[in-house]
C-alpha cells in the first residue's frame, strides 16, 4: 500500500539553514555547467555534431549546458525503438510502472534543492518559484504514480447473471510529448509520466530552450528502473522534428504544452490522415491564457491588489495562468490601482543567484522583443503607471509593468504577452465586470476578490474558465488540489494534476463473456 498523496511542502529560504543549503548546491551546480549532453534513444546515448545551446537568462554568457540535436533521420529511429518497445511495454505491470514513478520522486527528492538550483540557472528562476517547479514535479510523479494503481483494474461495469463483463484502460502507443519552458520541470516531468505510467512509449522533445532538465529526469527514471526505449529524449527543432512526428503515421497521441500559435498548429497537423495511419491521433494540448482577476467593490482591497501583483509579476508573468488583466469596480478602481502600483514599485528584477529580487529574467531575446513592442503598444492604449522599461545588456530583464485605464478591447487586453505586464480597466458593477472577464478568446484561469456571496455564486456559474479562484491570486494551482486546464483557445481542458488525466494516454476496452 501506498501512503495517500499529499503535496510536496514548500521551502522556506527565510530558515538560515535553508538558504545556505540552496546556495551550496547553487555552487555544486555551477561545476556542471557548459557539459555536454547527448540524445537517449533505446536507453543509447546519440552525440551529434549540431548542438542546442542552453544559456542561463540571467546571463547570456553563462552556458547552462551543450545539449545534441536531433533531427528527421535521429526522430525516424526513435519512432522505430518507441514502436518495437509499445510491444512489451504495453504489458507491463502497471504497479512496475506506477513504481518506477514513485521511486524518481524519491531520488528528487533526495536531491531537491540541487534540482532547484538547476532551474534558477536554465529557466532563471527565482528561488521560490524554482523551488515550486521541482515540488510540482515530485507531486505529478506521486499523484500519476497512485493515480494509475487506481485505473489498473479498470472501471466496475454490470454483468447479468450470463456473462461476465470487464471494463478496461489499455494504452495507446507512441506518445509525443512536446514540453514547455516555463514549468521546465514539472509540466516537462508531469506530461512525459503520465504518457509513460499509463503503458505508452514517449518521444520527449522538450523546449529547446530548457533541454538539460529533461535529460536529468532521464537520469532519474533510469536509475529508478525504467527500461530502455520507454522514454526516447529527442530535443530538436520545431519545425524539423516536431512537425515530422506529428505528422508520422505511427504517432498515436500528442501531448503538447505551449502557444496558442504551435498548439493550433499541432492539432490541425495531427488532424490529417497519413497514408498508412490506422487510427485518429489524439491531442492533448494546454496553451495560453489571458487571466483575470475581478475587484469587487465589497471587497478585501489590500488581498485584491496583493493578489493582483503577485500572480502578474511572480515568475516575470511567464505563466498561462498569470493575472495579465484586472477588471476593478469603479466604487475601489482608484484605491486598488494605487496600492497595485505601490506594490509593484517595490518590485526588482534581476539575477536570481542570491534571492534578493522577486523576479528573475524573462526566457530569451524573442520574449524579451515580443513583451517590449506589447509595453510599447501598452503606451498607446492605456496609461503607464508603473516599470515600462527593460535591459537586455547582460540578462532579459523587464521590469514589472502597470498599465491602468485600459479599454476591455485594447491589444494588451486581449492578446497574450507572456511577460510581466498587467493592464487595469474600471467595470460599472459585477456583471459587467464578469462580461469584461469572459471576453477573450481564452478560458484558462480568473479570481474574483468579494465578500459578496451572491456574486461569488454568480462567478461560479458564468465566469467562464477551467481554473476559478476565489479571495486569493489566480496561479500557483498544485497538483492533485486544483486540477489545471483551460476553456476555448486555452486549450483541451485535459486537467493536468486531476483524477481524469491519464485517461487521456488510454482507450476503453469492454470484454463480455458468456458463462
Ligand atoms: N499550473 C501553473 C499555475 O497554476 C501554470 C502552468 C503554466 O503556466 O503552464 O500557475
Amino acid at each position: 500500500m501506498v501512503v495517500p498523496y499529499t503535496h510536496e511542502p514548500f521551502t522556506d529560504f527565510t530558515v538560515e539553514e535553508n538558504r545556505q543549503q540552496m546556495l551550496h548546491a547553487l555552487k555544486k551546480v555551477e561545476k556542471d555547467l557548459g557539459k555536454e549532453y547527448p540524445l537517449i534513444i533505446g536507453g543509447e546515448r546519440i552525440t551529434t555534431e549540431d548542438k542546442i545551446v542552453s544559456v542561463n537568462p540571467a546571463n547570456k554568457e553563462e552556458v547552462v549546458g551543450y545539449v545534441s540535436k536531433a533531427n528527421q533521420e535521429l526522430a525516424e529511429k526513435a519512432m522505430k525503438v518507441a514502436d518495437q518497445t509499445f510491444e512489451t511495454w504495453r504489458k507491463s505491470d502497471p504497479k512496475f510502472r506506477a513504481d518506477i514513478l514513485f521511486r524518481s520522486a524519491a531520488i528528487i527528492r533526495r536531491r531537491k534543492h540541487e534540482f532547484t538550483a538547476h532551474l534558477i540557472k536554465e529557466g532563471g528562476k527565482p528561488w521560490k518559484e524554482a523551488d515550486a517547479d521541482t515540488a510540482e514535479a515530485i507531486d505529478f510523479l506521486e499523484y500519476y504514480g497512485r493515480q494509475m494503481l487506481e485505473l489498473k483494474d479498470g472501471v466496475k461495469i454490470n454483468s447479468r447473471p450470463i456473462e461476465y463483463n470487464q471494463y478496461h484502460y489499455i494504452p495507446l502507443g507512441v506518445g509525443v510529448v512536446i514540453s514547455p519552458w516555463n514549468f521546465l520541470f514539472a509540466i516537462m516531468a508531469g506530461t512525459t509520466v503520465a504518457a509513460m505510467v499509463t503503458g505508452n512509449t514517449v518521444l520527449l522533445k522538450p523546449a529547446s530552450a530548457t533541454p538539460v532538465i529533461a535529460y536529468k529526469l532521464m537520469e532519474v527514471l533510469e536509475e529508478a528502473g525504467m527500461p530502455a526505449g520507454v522514454i526516447n529524449y529527442i530535443p530538436g527543432p520545431g519545425k524539423e522534428v516536431g512537425d515530422y512526428l506529428v505528422d508520422h503515421p505511427r504517432t498515436r497521441f500528442i501531448s503538447f504544452t505551449g502557444s496558442r500559435e504551435v498548439g493550433t498548429r499541432i492539432f490541425e497537423r495531427a488532424a490529417k490522415v497519413q497514408e498508412g495511419q490506422k487510427w485518429l491521433k489524439r491531442t492533448i494540448i494546454e496553451m495560453g491564457g489571458k487571466d483575470t482577476i475581478v475587484v469587487d467593490n465589497e471587497a478585501d482591497l489590500e488581498l485584491a491588489a496583493e493578489s493582483i501583483v503577485q500572480s502578474a509579476f511572480g515568475f516575470s508573468g511567464q505563466k498561462c495562468s498569470a493575472c495579465s488583466r484586472a477588471v476593478i469596480h469603479e466604487d475601489v478602481y482608484e484605491e486598488v490601482k494605487d496600492r497595485v502600483v505601490e506594490l509593484t514599485k517595490e518590485l526588482s528584477a534581476g539575477n536570481p543567484y542570491d534571492n534578493s529580487h522577486f523576479m528573475g529574467p524573462v526566457i530569451d531575446q524573442g520574449a524579451y522583443d515580443k513583451i517590449m513592442d506589447y509595453i510599447e503598444i501598452g503606451k498607446q492604449e492605456g496609461e503607464l503607471l508603473a516599470g515600462g522599461s527593460g535591459d537586455n545588456r547582460i540578462g532579459w530583464f523587464v521590469n514589472p509593468t502597470v498599465f491602468g485605464n485600459v479599454s476591455p478591447e485594447a491589444r494588451i487586453m486581449q492578446e497574450e504577452i507572456f511577460g510581466p505586464v498587467v493592464a487595469l480597466t474600471k467595470a460599472k458593477n459585477f456583471d459587467e465586470a464578469i462580461e469584461i472577464a469572459n471576453n477573450t478568446e481564452y478560458g484558462l484561469t480568473g479570481a474574483v476578490i468579494t465578500n459578496n456571496r451572491t456574486h461569488l455564486e454568480q462567478a461560479r456559474q458564468d465566469f467562464h474558465v477551467g481554473n476559478l479562484y476565489f479571495n486569493r491570486g489566480c496561479t500557483a494551482a498544485i497538483v492533485g488540489y486544483q486540477p489545471f486546464g483551460g476553456f476555448n483557445m486555452s486549450g483541451t481542458d485535459s486537467k493536468a494534476g486531476g483524477p481524469d488525466y491519464l485517461i487521456h494516454h488510454m482507450q476503453g476496452k469492454t470484454s463480455s463473456e458468456m458463462l
